[in-house]
């Protein structure tokens, strides 16, 4: 899948929230939106004016697919998925981007960000119910185990990043078992349990026009 290679923390500073994109540093003292609040380039400082309805929505939906790591195409996919399955359209977007594998391993605590979670996936450390998968938009389901090859559990970055876990909590859709090197999905994931500030209705607006 392509990508977005630019700086990480001109993201964040973009759209003036952490988006936690860097794993470790984004909870030290180096995170760039702590030490400049400001948007990026020449006229970052400037006050922002008033922004229109549409330049909200836009900022929304730009904010939620820096978030995940998506690019347009694969995101407004993601829309069209969400649009035509029961239910509520936004609740259903951001449901397919939690369902994502990469967004999986990062939940667990595998991955310090969704990116590093990417590249674990893609370098075939990961098992789903004991089968490799390499592909980081795998989408999981209820019942589903999340488990780090044997081979790769001296993983350092893996392991590091399992101890410390308990800074940004496992969410109670998942459940870690950490000495296993495993984690099952118990259920699908709730609205509630998305906690970034996310305004989805937006989203539905700004594709709906
Ligand atoms: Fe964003 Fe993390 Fe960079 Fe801070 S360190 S600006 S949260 S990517």
């Amino acid at each position: 899948m392509a990508r977005y290679t630019g700086a990480s923390c001109r993201q964040c500073r973009r759209e003036n929230l952490k988006l936690f994109l860097k794993g470790d540093r984004c909870y030290s003292d180096k995170c760039s939106i702590e030490r400049r609040a400001y948007a990026p380039g020449q006229h970052g400082q400037q006050r922002f004016r008033k922004m229109s309805d549409y330049a909200v929505q836009l900022r929304e939906k730009q904010k939620v697919k820096r978030i995940y790591g998506m690019l347009e195409g694969q995101f407004r996919r993601y829309f069209e998925m969400a649009d035509m399955a029961k239910g509520v359209t936004g609740e259903n977007l951001l449901n397919l981007l939690e369902r994502r594998l990469d967004n999986t391993l990062y939940r667990l605590g595998f991955a310090g960000s969704r990116s590093q979670a990417r590249q674990v996936v893609k370098h075939k450390h990961i098992l789903v119910n004991g089968k490799k998968v390499n592909i980081p938009s795998y989408f999981v389901s209820e019942g589903d185990v999340i488990s780090v090859k044997e081979s790769s559990r001296k993983h350092a970055e893996i392991i590091e990043n399992l101890e410390a876990v308990e800074r940004r909590g496992v969410p109670s859709w998942l459940e870690l078992e950490k000495d296993k090197f495993q984690g099952t999905v118990k259920s699908m994931p709730e609205r509630q349990e998305i906690t970034m500030p996310i305004q989805e209705q937006l989203i539905v607006e700004l594709y709906s026009k």
